[in-house]
C-alpha cells in the first residue's frame, strides 16, 4: 500500500485517538513533532498545506488568510509558521472555514479560534460538534464522537451557503445536505479558479460514508454531479485527502460510486445477504479501490447499509 495512503490511515486513526473515546485506548497518537507540513502552490494566491489529517487550502494576500479545514490542533503552531513561510503576508488567518465536522478537518479549531482567527461552518457542523454522537456506516465502523469544547465551535454558520469577501475574490462556502455527512461544504475561489470539495471527493480510495451523521451516497453523487457541471474544465481541485486533482479524477470517482452501488443494489434486488454479497466478491471489479481503512468489504457493507437506510427513510416518510 503506498506511503500516502498509509499517512493518511494514520491521521484518520489519530482523529479516532482525539475524539472517538471508545477507540481512545486502542489507538496511538502519532508522533506530532515528525510531522511536517507541505506546502504546495495550486493557483495564484491559492495554496495546500499538508500534514496529518485533511488537506488544507489557504487564500493567502494582502487582506490576510482564510483557510479551509485546520487538521489537528497540535499542528497548529506549524501551520501558522508554514504560512508565514510563504512570506506574503504578517496578517493572521482571519477565518478558518470547516468543510464538514470531522477531527481530521476541525482539531486545530481551538488554538486557531485562541489566536483570534474566527471560525465558519454550517449549521450541522457546529451542532455535530457541540453535541457529540456516534460516526459510523451503520455497520461495524461506529465511533463515539466527544462533545467538544466550547472553543471549537463555529462562531458564524450558514444553513445554504456563505461568501467570504477577502484577498479580492469571492471565497463560497456552498452547503450540500447529504453526502459524506449532513453537514459538507464544498468552498469555491472562483477568481483562482481553484475548489476545495471537502471530503466529498477523496484519492485514497473507497470513501467513508458517515451515513451516522446523515451522510448518504446518491445524495453524494448528486452533490459532486453537481458542482462538476457548474465549474470550468480546468479547475484545480482539492481533495479532503490526496494530491491536487483535476475533474476527470473526480468523474472517476463519481463513476466508481454509481457502478458501486448500482452492483449492490441488483445483489439486494435479487434477494442477497450481505454475506452472500461479500462471499460473491461482488466488488472485485473496483479491487484497486480498496483502501487500507476502507477495505472493500466495509464499503461493500456500507453501501448495503446505505440502501436499506435509505429504503427506510422512504418507507418512514409522511
Ligand atoms: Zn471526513
Amino acid at each position: 500500500m503506498s506511503k500516502k495512503i498509509r499517512t493518511w490511515m494514520i491521521s484518520a486513526l489519530a482523529g479516532v485517538a482525539l475524539f472517538y473515546v471508545q477507540a481512545a485506548a486502542a489507538q496511538q497518537e502519532p508522533d506530532w513533532s515528525k510531522v511536517q507540513i507541505k506546502t504546495t502552490k495550486v493557483s495564484g494566491n491559492i495554496y495546500m498545506l499538508e500534514g496529518q489529517g485533511g488537506n488544507i487550502a489557504a487564500s493567502v494576500g494582502e487582506d490576510g488568510i482564510v483557510i479551509v479545514d485546520d487538521q489537528f490542533a497540535p499542528l497548529a503552531e506549524k501551520i501558522q509558521a508554514a504560512l508565514k513561510d510563504l512570506k506574503i503576508t504578517d496578517k493572521p488567518v482571519r477565518f478558518v472555514i470547516n468543510t464538514h465536522y470531522h477531527g481530521d478537518h476541525t482539531g486545530g479549531n481551538v488554538p486557531f479560534n485562541n489566536a483570534g482567527s474566527t471560525l465558519i461552518a454550517q449549521d450541522n457542523v457546529r451542532k455535530r460538534l457541540e453535541s457529540g454522537g456516534t460516526a459510523g456506516n451503520g455497520g461495524s465502523i461506529k465511533m463515539d464522537v466527544k462533545p467538544a469544547e466550547k472553543a471549537a465551535l463555529p462562531i458564524i454558520t450558514f444553513g445554504h451557503d456563505v461568501t467570504v469577501h477577502l484577498n479580492g475574490e469571492d471565497i463560497r462556502a456552498l452547503h450540500f445536505p447529504s453526502g459524506h455527512t449532513d453537514g459538507d461544504s464544498i468552498i469555491f475561489f472562483p477568481k483562482n479558479n481553484v475548489v476545495h470539495m471537502g471530503d466529498d471527493f477523496l484519492r485514497i480510495g473507497f470513501p467513508f460514508v458517515d451515513l451516522d451523521s446523515g451522510g448518504n451516497v446518491l445524495g453524494w453523487i448528486g452533490a459532486l454531479e453537481e458542482v462538476i457541471a457548474r465549474l470550468p474544465p480546468d479547475v484545480k481541485v482539492i481533495p479532503g485527502h490526496g494530491p491536487v486533482s483535476n475533474l476527470d479524477d473526480v468523474r472517476e470517482f463519481i463513476k466508481m460510486m454509481k457502478d458501486t452501488r448500482g452492483a449492490v443494489a441488483r445483489g439486494v434486488q435479487q434477494g442477497k445477504s450481505l454475506d452472500q454479497l461479500k462471499r460473491e466478491k461482488v466488488l472485485e471489479p473496483w479491487s484497486n479501490w480498496s483502501g487500507e481503512w476502507i477495505t472493500s468489504d466495509l464499503y461493500l457493507e456500507t453501501l448495503y447499509n446505505d440502501l436499506f437506510r435509505g429504503a427506510e427513510t422512504f418507507a418512514h416518510r409522511p
